[in-house]
């Protein structure tokens, strides 16, 4: 039957692939591997969850599975494949469980899908409450995979500068930030003059350099960052992603061809993603807490707003992107006033901003 496959050495966005689940042998176009007979982890997988994902480690690193196509995940749930059938047998356990919310959520998306439809004008912008439900529901390596191949389609347009101090410092404030996550994140920086950042779903954070060198401390980056990284971990761009590109994100998505037309769209429209008020406020709060955590002061978050507001001539990118300056600043300097037992150590890059 027709699957993808990601693992080492293949696209990020996952390689069309044939298996033959009898004898467990999955093929593509210069290359095949084999299912192991020893089983592995399975979950439901794709849009709302009607696929399946098999995923297992061998050697070469770890490998994952995905067969999208409802009919074809009905037949494999029926006669599962040699050594998987612990697993088929787990998932369908924790599946009937769900059985009556995921009835539910069909026809709402039948609702959802038909709606626009027959909006004659064509119009297919969802609200933010229908892009939202989506969102969530998007598997994380559909996620990731569509983030990888959206920055694979602006890279050419980007001058990047992963050398250096700048993006030593992006990279160990991003990495202290980010512990625990469930996405394995990517932070670059790139040459641009334009006071900017901006996050990709599933965990690709882009900072410009005319950001770093408006920033006076490392800590006020860190703010930056702590922010930015929220709005991965809670699908802001993702959600963004999909109220914008509309029908033909959930198309992309619900057949896992994320590496095509919405790369591309997500790529042009990445950079000028703009984030709902409620977005902001999300992300500020939890960025806050993210910098608490990982012993960073979160002062530098309030403290940026500061430095924004002293820079000549028109508003930065960064504050038409993420709106409501003014209100986010009051409300981080209120979260800030309840922290002042804390001593945080100052974050060791000096000089600050670093030379190009
Ligand atoms: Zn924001």
């Amino acid at each position: 039957m027709q699957a993808r496959l990601f693992g080492p050495g293949l696209p990020a966005a996952g390689q069309a692939c044939e298996w033959q689940t009898d004898s467990g042998r999955i093929q593509w176009a210069g290359g095949e591997t084999r299912l192991p007979s020893t089983g592995g982890a399975l979950r439901s997988a794709g849009f709302d969850l009607a696929g399946l994902e098999l995923s297992w480690a061998d050697d070469a690193g770890r490998w994952a599975l995905q067969v999208l196509a409802a009919a074809d995940a009905t037949t494999l749930r029926a006669t599962p494949p040699a050594g998987w059938e612990e697993a088929f047998a787990q998932l369908a356990g924790t599946t009937r469980r769900h059985r009556k919310g995921r009835a539910l959520g069909w026809s709402a998306l039948a609702l959802f899908l038909a709606a626009p439809l027959l909006l004659l004008a064509g119009f297919f912008a969802f609200s933010d409450g229908i892009a939202g439900w989506i969102a969530q529901r998007v598997p994380q390596a559909q996620e990731e995979a569509l983030g990888e191949a959206s920055f694979r389609a602006m890279q050419a347009s980007l001058k990047l500068r992963d050398e250096g101090e700048a993006a030593r410092a992006v990279r160990e404030i991003g990495s202290r930030l980010t512990q625990g996550s469930a996405y394995r994140y990517r932070f670059h920086v790139v040459e641009d003059k334009a006071i900017n950042a901006f996050a990709m779903p599933g965990g690709i954070v882009v900072v410009h350099s005319g950001l770093i060198n408006a920033t006076r401390t490392p800590e006020e980056l860190a703010g930056v960052l702590a922010h930015e990284v929220q709005h991965i971990e809670l699908r802001h761009s993702l959600k963004g992603l999909i109220k914008q590109a509309g029908l033909s994100a959930v198309w992309a998505l619900a057949t896992g061809d994320v590496g095509g037309a919405l790369a591309g769209e997500a790529a042009q429209r990445m950079m000028s993603l703009s984030f709902s008020r409620d977005a902001e406020r999300e992300a500020d709060n939890a960025g806050f807490e993210a910098l608490l955590r990982a012993g960073i002061d979160p002062a530098g978050m309030p403290a940026f707003f500061d430095t924004l507001a002293k820079q000549a001539g028109s508003a930065p990118e960064l504050l038409s992107t993420h709106p409501a300056s003014e209100a986010r600043r009051d409300a981080l300097a209120g979260r800030l006033s309840s922290v002042t037992n804390r001593r945080f150590e100052p974050l060791p890059y000096r000089p600050w901003p670093p030379a190009p």
